[in-house]
Formats: structure tokens, C-alpha cells, sequence
């Protein structure tokens, strides 16, 4: 029933559907919304106020001649190195680097601690954030379905995909039943729906009875057979002139590929039944499946299939890496299929972790091994004045929609310029709130409301200072 001209992977097409995002990740990102690039000029040099960034001019420029390299394809296999006090923008610098590379890199923030859990190894937390910065633009030509939309009859009204009277209907596009010639048509709402979710001929798609949502959930030929579904289930959308041939283009990560093809237990969720490029009922990421991965993506490379995108990963904290961590890091820095990775730190010299066991550890800048630091090219970031706080803060306002006076924006670059830029844009959403339920909306955040939170929170300084007069105190 496929139309496809992918090829096919054993016995199905690769999967190409992304599983909804992370909202860990998502959220770690949504608070750089305001950035879209490097903002720089066509001669390289920083615009003061551009593409979202403030100030940090020379780590920018910097930035952007090592663009360049990358685009030349100079620097592969070399990671970048951000050095620079908390908060002052390296990760919005690395975000901004995958922006600038194209609008469809994937960009992957983690930080080095999280290798660190009990369930999982940390080559593999390190490895999953690798895959999940490597792109892959799937090329397909498929009959799309260019149907015209009929009126429906009063009972096709009341209930527009005749006969589903469950939650979720499942529904193959195209494809004759048993059955055979039921004519379907579609309410123009559920018809825009797939056209939005670009449904083709031999996707099965999901549409919820309520919402008439759309999802596509896999290909045809695969999943009739292995969901065993009745024959009613399956409906042919109207006949007449409504294949089309189109180009498709895809994006996903390898990421996104891994999970498609792990069946997550219980089979209930959408994404378990996308799984068919490696059949067996598997329950997690291995690293077989990711090698079966590799070899249908490689093969799809040398068709001209499939390109590789290399997004960016950035490891803040990277300091927290032990040499296990490092030892992988040098090693997927080789493979052909690596993101562009930038490293940040805000320690000086420091014991690389995990070398330390007795006693002794090698001491080493931003402790990170000699011979990964000698292959880095090392950005420094610098603290901001008070006068770039004030326009970021400012932006941030724009962004997350929050009314406010000059007068609160310029207490609080004060604050800022004593403690972090952090620290102070922590501060707007609730100031807004608090000033929400006294005015009840009516005007803005003002001084006296940042006053008030101040009494409310502390900065870092101020909570070590409590501490420090309590111990004086005792020792009295
Ligand atoms: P840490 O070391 O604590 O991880 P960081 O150096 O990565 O901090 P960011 O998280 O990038 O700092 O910056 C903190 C916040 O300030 C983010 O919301 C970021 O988008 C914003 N920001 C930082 N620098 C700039 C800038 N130059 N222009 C505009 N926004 C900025």
C-alpha cells in the first residue's frame, strides 16, 4: 500500500515521527525565547541590540568567526569552550550558534550533573544528549491526499466518521478493506487537520471522536497486520483525482528515532505503534538498536535519502564530567556523527572528577583533561554593566508580557550589577504576580512591589551574610 520512494528498513519504513518534547529540555529553553541569533553585522562585529543579545560583544564575535570555521567544515571534532561567570550568557551564546547554523538545527542543553543518576549509566545520559543534538533530514516523494471536501448529510453531521463511536478512531488513509468501497466524507475540520499533520497515502492516522484531532501514528502495510485491527476500522478516503506526488521533508534527531523504535511498555502509548524499523517488543534505547539505527541512516545517506544536520550540544558545568565522561566525550568528538559541542565552565583550575581516587587528583583547567582542553578553542564571557542588565531586563518584560516602570527595571539592574543577571530576572515573574494581586492588573510593576519581593528573597550574598552573623553571634 506504501507509495513511498524511501527505502524500506527491514520491514517498514524508518520511522519519522518525533515523540513530543521533553518539558525538562523545553523549559530549560523557553527561558531564551528572546534569542534568535548572534546578531551580528555583515562584517562579523556585534550590533549593540540585535537578534535578542545585549552586550557580550567580543564572546559574539568570537562566536561568529568560529561559525565561519564550522561552515567551512574546519573545525569539526573540536568542541568550543565558554568560560565566564554564572548567568552571563553561555548558554544563549550556544543556542544562538545552532540558530545561526539554520532554523531547523537541534540544539541539546544539559548539564554536567546529570550524568549522575541512579538508573541510568552516564555514558549513556551523555550518549542519549548526543543523539538528540544530530539531526537528520528525511527527502521522501509520496502520493499526498488532495481530496475536495463534500457537505455533509445531516447524519454524517452528527457524527462525521460514521460508525466510531469510541475516544480515538483508527483510521488508514487510502487503503481498501475488506470491506471495500465505503465512502467516506470527511467534516472539513478533521479534512484540515490532516492536511496540517501531512498525512499521505498509508498513514495511519489518529482522530479523536471529541476534538477531531489528527495524529499520524505509522504506516499502513505495518500496522493493520500487527494491531490486528477489524476490517470496519479501516476507511478509504473518497475516490477520484486525490494523489498527488510531493517531496516531503522531515526533520527529526537520532534521538527521536531511538524512541520511535524502543516500544515504551504496555504498547499504549502513540509512539510504541511507530515502532517498526526493528521489530521484538523492546522496552529501552540500547545500544544495538542504535546501531541498527546507524546502519539504516547511513544507508539512507549514500541514497541520497536522508542528510545529516549537526545541531549543536551544549554541557554547561562540564567541570562535573569525570574521566568516564571525558573518555566518551573525546570519543564520539570522532565519530562522523557528531553534533558541533560547546562546553561551559565557571571554575578555574579544579581536580578532574573521578581521578581522585586516592586522594590525589589531577588538577587541571576548568577540570577538563589536557589533551580535550589542548583541542578547544576557548570563549570568554564577561560580567554585564548595569546598563545591559537594565535593556535585558527589558526584554524580558516584552516577552513574558510584563508591564513595568523605569523605575523598578532601574532598581533592579542595581541589584543585578551586585548580584546576577540571574538572579534578577528570576525576580520579574513574580514581582508581576505580586503586583497582579494588589492592583488586580490594573498598573505596573513598580519599586515599591520589588522592595517588597526583596524582603521576600534573598540573594546568594544576602543568605551567606544571614548565616555568617547568626555564627558570629553564637560564638559571642
Ligand atoms: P550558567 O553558567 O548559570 O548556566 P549562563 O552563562 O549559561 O549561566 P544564560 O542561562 O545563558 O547564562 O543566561 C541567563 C539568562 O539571561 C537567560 O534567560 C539568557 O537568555 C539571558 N541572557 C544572558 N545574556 C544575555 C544577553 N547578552 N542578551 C540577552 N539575554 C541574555
Amino acid at each position: 500500500a506504501s507509495s513511498s520512494s524511501a527505502p524500506q528498513a527491514n520491514n517498514g519504513g524508518i520511522i519519522t515521527q518525533p515523540p513530543p518534547p521533553s518539558t525538562l529540555r523545553e523549559s530549560r529553553i523557553a527561558t531564551h525565547s528572546h534569542i534568535k541569533g548572534l546578531g551580528l553585522a555583515d562584517d562579523g562585529t556585534a550590533m549593540d541590540v540585535s537578534q535578542g543579545f545585549i552586550g557580550q560583544n567580543m564572546a559574539r564575535e568570537a562566536l561568529g568567526l568560529h561559525l565561519s570555521l564550522l561552515k567551512l567544515g574546519k573545525y569539526s571534532g573540536r568542541p568550543l569552550l565558554l568560560v565566564g561567570p554564572p548567568g552571563t550568557g553561555k548558554t544563549a551564546l550556544a543556542l544562538a550558534l545552532s540558530q545561526e547554523l539554520g532554523s531547523k538545527v537541534p540544539f541539546c542543553a544539559m548539564v554536567g550533573s546529570e550524568v549522575y543518576s541512579g538508573e541510568v549509566k552516564k555514558t549513556e545520559v551523555l550518549g542519549s544528549c548526543f543523539r538528540r543534538a544530530i539531526g537528520l533530514r528525511i527527502k521522501e516523494t509520496k502520493e499526498v491526499y488532495e481530496g475536495e471536501v463534500t457537505e455533509l448529510t445531516p447524519s454524517e453531521a452528527e457524527n462525521p466518521l460514521s460508525g466510531y463511536g469510541k475516544t480515538i478512531s483508527h483510521v488508514i488513509v487510502g487503503l481498501k478493506t475488506v470491506k471495500g468501497t465505503k465512502q467516506l466524507r470527511l467534516d472539513p475540520s478533521v479534512y484540515e487537520a490532516i492536511q496540517k499533520e501531512r498525512v499521505v497515502v498509508g498513514d495511519v492516522i489518529y482522530i479523536e471522536a471529541n476534538t477531531g484531532a489528527v495524529k499520524r501514528v505509522g504506516r499502513s502495510d505495518t500496522y493493520a497486520s500487527e494491531y490486528d485491527l477489524e476490517a470496519e476500522e479501516y476507511v478509504p478516503l473518497p475516490k477520484g483525482d486525490v494523489h498527488k506526488r510531493k517531496e516531503l521533508v522531515q526533520d527529526v534527531t537520532l534521538n527521536d528515532l531511538d524512541m520511535a523504535n524502543a516500544k515504551p511498555q504496555g504498547g499504549q502509548d502513540i509512539m510504541s505503534v511507530m515502532g517498526q524499523l526493528v521489530k521484538g517488543g523492546r522496552t529501552e534505547v540500547t545500544d544495538k538498536l542504535r546501531k541498527e539505527i546507524n546502519k539504516v541512516v547511513d544507508k539512507y545517506i549514500e541514497q541520497g535519502v536522508a542528510e545529516l544536520v549537526p545541531g549543536v550540544l551544549f554541557i554547561d558545568e562540564v567541570h562535573m564530567l569525570d574521566m568516564e565522561c571525558f573518555t566518551y566525550l573525546n570519543r564520539a568528538l570522532e565519530s562522523p556523527m557528531s553534533p558541533y559541542v560547546v562546553l561551559a565552565s565557571n571554575r578555574g583550575i579544579c581536580t578532574i572528577r573521578g581521578t581522585d581516587t586516592d586522594g590525589e587528583g589531577i588538577r587541571s583547567p576548568h577540570g577538563i583533561p589536557i589533551d580535550l582542553l589542548d583541542r578547544c578553542m576557548i570563549i570568554k564571557t564577561s560580567l554585564y554593566t548595569k546598563e545591559e542588565i537594565y535593556k535585558i531586563l527589558e526584554l524580558r518584560c516584552k516577552v513574558e508580557n510584563i508591564n513595568i516602570t523605569p523605575q523598578a527595571l532601574t532598581n533592579l539592574s542595581e541589584q543585578g550589577e551586585k548580584t546576577s543577571l540571574r538572579f534578577v530576572l528570576q525576580l520579574l515573574t513574580p514581582s508581576n504576580i505580586l503586583n497582579k494581586t494588589k492592583t488586580g492588573n490594573t498598573s505596573s510593576v513598580d519599586i515599591e512591589d520589588i522592595l517588597e519581593l526583596n524582603d521576600l528573597f534573598l540573594d546568594a550574598k544576602r543568605s551567606t551574610g544571614l548565616l555568617k552573623d547568626l555564627e558570629d553571634l553564637e560564638k559571642k
